[in-house]
């Protein structure tokens, strides 16, 4: 019998459950459609787009040394999948669960077709809907959840497949290139991509960052919170395996992860409503948001936290906290604008963290304070006490010492001028 298994963000071999329930069949077609629907709107951000493909070159390459290969397509993956079945002859497909609104409507579709499709967890520690209040149909608030997921018991790991055998007659296609998937910049820093890369990070920061992370992970200039997200996003590790080796402080984050998960199968419109209505009059004033899209506001520690955004497609988290409080509170502009542009350049990039993390920032989401402002200010002294942090992405104050880098605007005139760094777009004093 032959089994075909669809890889979207799961793309791995190991603690794979649904490549291991494909591998019950005989013969397997492991296959990866590119997805028009995806390619041709927004999401198909290039960072993300070149790390995909460092994914599937990479995955290829593990099933090829299993005795399989990657079969590659373009086009509707619903379609392909039909296609292949009926060239196989494969009467069941495994793919990996995933709740997002898109892949929900893609499940359905599949499920349409005269096949048996099951969805394996996998995207999650804990999937989506399997802990629930006594009095909803999703978690809202964060604690809760943490408690019920703490207390959780978590799946046994997916065995790793011994070998896989493609059936007869299936071309497994060439791997596009980035310039035919998508066109637009690129971050010049950007990591590699792939299962092999992701596995060497995570056994490289366990090994060196994992035991100091409670103490360290809000350091802006330390730099020593894992990175992994990239590798999480595209499901190039596992993330039940690193809840497993991780320590407590780290489970609440991937916890974090599940959680918007979570929100976002129940109410898929996170990317677009205020989660929780605030009626809130927004600043369009264009001019604003471009000085905070180019990390041009003159306040140097929210413009550092953008210019490494267009410079690695990532951003410390406590960057990421003080840029978007900066944008919606201080600045009062509308949460979306901010979301879309992270979605343009962070590789980590995805629909629920990044809209729950946006909502949650903006105060029309989970946040249980939701009113509370950060001054990037105080902020800076905090997390950034060096100022090596902002020296390291604003160029133009490499030579400011403390605190004055946080502030440049307080130094005396004449060194004040000889700086080509723009005055603070609005009075934080
Ligand atoms: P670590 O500190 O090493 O954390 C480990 C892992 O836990 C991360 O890799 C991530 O998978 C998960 N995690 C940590 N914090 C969060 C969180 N608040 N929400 C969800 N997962 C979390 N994360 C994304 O993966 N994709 C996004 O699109 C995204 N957008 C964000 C937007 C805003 C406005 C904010 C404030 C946060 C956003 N985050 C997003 C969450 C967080 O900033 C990143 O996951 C983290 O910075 C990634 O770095 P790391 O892997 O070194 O994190």
């Amino acid at each position: 019998d032959v089994s075909i298994m669809l890889f979207t963000r799961d793309l791995r071999i190991r603690d794979n459950p649904a490549l291991a329930a494909a591998c019950r069949a005989e013969r397997v077609v492991p296959l990866f459609v590119f997805d028009d629907a995806i390619l041709n709107g927004r999401f198909a951000a290039p960072n993300r787009v070149r790390f995909l493909l460092d994914c599937l070159a990479d995955l290829r390459a593990s099933l090829r040394g299993l005795g399989g290969d990657l079969v590659v397509r373009r086009g509707d993956p619903v379609a392909h999948t039909a296609r292949i079945a009926e060239q196989t002859g494969a009467r069941t497909v495994t793919l990996a669960d995933e709740r997002s609104a898109f892949g929900a409507r893609r499940l359905a579709a599949l499920r349409r077709l005269r096949l048996d499709v099951s969805a394996h967890p996998g995207v999650t520690v804990v999937p989506p809907g399997a802990l629930l209040p006594s009095n909803g149909d999703h978690y809202r608030v964060f604690s809760p959840y943490w408690r019920a997921w703490e207390a959780a018991r978590w799946r046994p790991v997916a065995d790793t497949p011994a070998r896989i055998s493609l059936p007869d007659g299936v071309d497994p296609g060439p791997l596009p290139r980035l310039e035919d998937l998508t066109s637009g910049p690129l971050s010049p820093c950007l990591p590699p991509g792939g299962e092999r890369a992701g596995r060497e990070r995570m056994e490289r920061w366990l090994r060196t960052d994992a035991a100091a992370y409670e103490e360290t992970r809000d350091d802006l200039a330390a730099d020593r919170t894992s990175r992994l997200s990239p590798y999480l996003k595209f499901g190039c590790i596992s993330p039940l395996e690193l809840a497993n080796a991780a320590g407590g402080a780290y489970r609440r984050q991937l916890a974090w992860r599940d959680f918007h998960h979570q929100v976002m199968a129940a109410f898929p419109e996170l990317p677009r409503r205020d989660y929780r209505p605030r009626g809130r009059r927004w600043n369009l004033e264009r001019d604003v948001l471009d000085a905070w899209c180019e990390g041009a506001t003159g306040v140097p520690v929210v413009d550092a936290g953008m210019r490494q955004l267009h410079r690695e497609g990532f951003m410390h988290n406590r960057a990421r906290l003080i840029t978007a409080s900066f944008l919606t509170r201080t600045l009062g502009v509308d949460w979306r604008e901010g979301l879309a542009h992270f979605g343009d350049w962070l590789v980590d990039g995805d629909v629920a963290d990044n809209a729950g993390n946006w909502q949650w920032g903006a105060g029309t989401g989970n946040a249980t304070r939701p009113d509370q402002v950060m001054n990037p200010l105080r902020q800076a002294a905090k997390y950034d006490r060096s100022g090596d942090y902002v020296r390291t992405y604003v160029p133009e104050l490499a030579d400011v010492p403390a605190p004055h880098v946080r502030h440049p605007w307080t130094l005396p005139d004449e060194a004040r001028r000889s700086i080509a760094y723009p005055p603070p777009i609005i009075d934080l004093t």
